[in-house]
This record gives C-alpha cells, sequence and structure tokens, in this order.
C-alpha cells in the first residue's frame, strides 16, 4: 500500500486494535487481536514484543509509507507521556508486563517515524473532537461512562495532564454517601454508583433474570434505575460546575445502552447546575465513538504531535445558547 497514512493502536483488557490511518483522519483499515497476543509474557522482551507485533502488520498491509505511531492503554502514565505507570486490566493480578516502561523510547528503534502513547480516554476525546468538529480553544470534556469512569479533559489544545499526569480521575472522586466499596479500595466513589460495574450489581440485587441488555427498557421507572441515573448525571452536572466546559461529551458502553433514557439524564444535569450559568450555555454531546475511535484518536495524537493537522482543533462550530 503506497498511500500515506499513520499507525494506530488501542490496546484493551480483552482485545487490541490496529490500523492505519489516512492523512485526512479517514480510517483505511484496522484489525482485531485478542490482547493475549501483547499482555503476556515477561517485561523484558514487553516492548520488543509490542514492536513485532506492530510491524507484523505495518508488512502484512504492505505499507511503505507511515508517519507516525501512536498506542492508547487503559492506565496510568506520566503528565509527558513517556512511562506507562500501571495498567491493572492488562495482565494478572493487576500489574502488566508494560508497567513502568519507557515504551516510546524503547520502540523508537524500531520505526522509522516518531511513536507516542497515551491514555485510552484521551484518544477516544480526540476521536470525538474529530468527528464532531469541535473547537478546542476553551476547555473540553470527555466523561465515559464504561465498565469503570474514564474522563478526558482538552484545554487551549491540549490534553489536561496534572502535575503527576493522571488529571481526570473522575471515576475515583468521593461523592457517594452509601461508602460502597470500589475496585481502587476506595469507598464511595463516583463508579461505586454510576459505573458498568455498578450496573451489574443493581441487577443482581433487584433485578436477577433480566438481561443486562434490557435493564433500562424493562426498569427504568424503578427507584434503583432512577437513583443509578441521577447519580450519573451527579458526575456530569459536577464536572459541569468545576470545569464550566465549552462542551461536555458523554460516551461509553452505558449511555450506548437500548432504552438509556437520555431526556431524564439530561433533566437531572441541567437541574444540578449552578444557573444561570454554566446551565444556560452547557453542551452535551453524545460520544460518536465506534469500535475504532481509538485508532482514530490515536492517528489525531499523531497529527497533533506532527503538528499536521492542527487546523482541525479550530474547526468553527455555530454556537447555540443551551444544548
Ligand atoms: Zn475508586
Amino acid at each position: 500500500m503506497d498511500q500515506t497514512c499513520v499507525i494506530g493502536a488501542d490496546v484493551g483488557g480483552t482485545f487490541v486494535r490496529i490500523g492505519c490511518v489516512a492523512m485526512d483522519g479517514e480510517l483505511i483499515h484496522a484489525a482485531i487481536y485478542k490482547s493475549a497476543a501483547i499482555s503476556t509474557g515477561p517485561p523484558k522482551t514487553a516492548i520488543d514484543d509490542l514492536a513485532a507485533f506492530i510491524k507484523q502488520y505495518i508488512s502484512e498491509l504492505r505499507i511503505t509509507d507511515y508517519r507516525g505511531v501512536a498506542i492508547g492503554f487503559p492506565g496510568t502514565l506520566d503528565k509527558s507521556r513517556e512511562i506507562l505507570y500501571s495498567a491493572s486490566n492488562l495482565g494478572e493480578n493487576a500489574t502488566s508486563r508494560f508497567d513502568g516502561l519507557r515504551i516510546p523510547a524503547g520502540l523508537a528503534a524500531h520505526f522509522d517515524a516518531p511513536v507516542f502513547i497515551g491514555k485510552d480516554t484521551d484518544l477516544l476525546l480526540y476521536s470525538d473532537v474529530h468527528q464532531l468538529g469541535l473547537r478546542t480553544d476553551g476547555m473540553v470534556t470527555g466523561i465515559y461512562f464504561g465498565t469503570g469512569i474514564g474522563a478526558s479533559m482538552i484545554y487551549r489544545g491540549e490534553t489536561v495532564f496534572g502535575s503527576d499526569g493522571v488529571a481526570g480521575e473522575i471515576g475515583h472522586l468521593p461523592i457517594s454517601e452509601t461508602g460502597n466499596k470500589c475496585t481502587c479500595n476506595g469507598r464511595g466513589c463516583c463508579e461505586s454508583v454510576a459505573s458498568g460495574w455498578r450496573l451489574v450489581q443493581l441487577r443482581d440485587e433487584h433485578f436477577p433474570g433480566t438481561p443486562i441488555d434490557d435493564i433500562f427498557t424493562l426498569h427504568h421507572q424503578t427507584v434503583p434505575i432512577k437513583r443509578y441515573i441521577h447519580d450519573c448525571a451527579r458526575i456530569v452536572a459536577l464536572t459541569g460546575n468545576l470545569l464550566n466546559s465549552e462542551y461536555t461529551v458523554v460516551g461509553g458502553g452505558i449511555v450506548a445502552m437500548k432504552d438509556f433514557p437520555k431526556d431524564a439524564f439530561l433533566a437531572e444535569i441541567l437541574a444540578l447546575l449552578r444557573h444561570p450559568y454554566p446551565r444556560d450555555t452547557f453542551r452535551l454531546l453524545y460520544s460518536p465513538a465506534g469500535q475504532d475511535a481509538g485508532v482514530l484518536g490515536a492517528a489525531q495524537l499523531i497529527f497533533h504531535k506532527l503538528g499536521e493537522r492542527s487546523e482541525i482543533y479550530s474547526i468553527p462550530v455555530k454556537r447555540e445558547k443551551g444544548v
């Protein structure tokens, strides 16, 4: 394949997606593999194995002209995005073979183009910003309700990393009075009341026998599910009040589920936002992310780093009052 492109990979706990994206941001090709293809083995060979995996893809597609490689990881990274601190669901016993490694530096010798890594939710928001044509000269927030709750913020064109690189851990803001135990071993985190794993707990407690995919269809009028939607809305509203973002993008598997009560969710958010501002200018957008969003977002990270596609971050969007 002679077409100039970039290579993006999206490493998840179960699957890794890899693809090539044209310089205009359009997906050319993507493939999916079990994450075990790269996540098993000793730390010593982790980077070489990851390089071999990506090089095999480049060779199979016969890609001759690629301008960058970027990989998204589900974990915590340092603020310069050179070290993966930890990726607890990418291995066993909450550790992965990549933990603590300088991945871009290690991969650099294997490729004829620059290599970058990013946090999965940062790349998801890059993809959403591109797909939705959002301006990023102000603040844009992405909140993703999946198995856990992930988030990312862009301010003045740059992702907000925080002093250690771990800003945006909205899932672990302590907000609940119930004090449910969280996956982080804390109590009362946002995830403990409003995540995918909490929804499964609620199903098991209150609606055993209901397939999880039908839970909103069958039970959206019940007290536990209304409370759950209220708690999801609280998380969006508290970030809205805190950050006063120009756009708040909401995505993830939970809000994409059948009959997720979007009207009730929005009504709860608006009721909880401070008024008149930021309520009156609050803009909620749903993530258009499909299964290739991580790959597309990785490509956007490369374009951003290369500075070749900086204009995508300044597409003017008509401002409308309210949502
Ligand atoms: Zn937590």
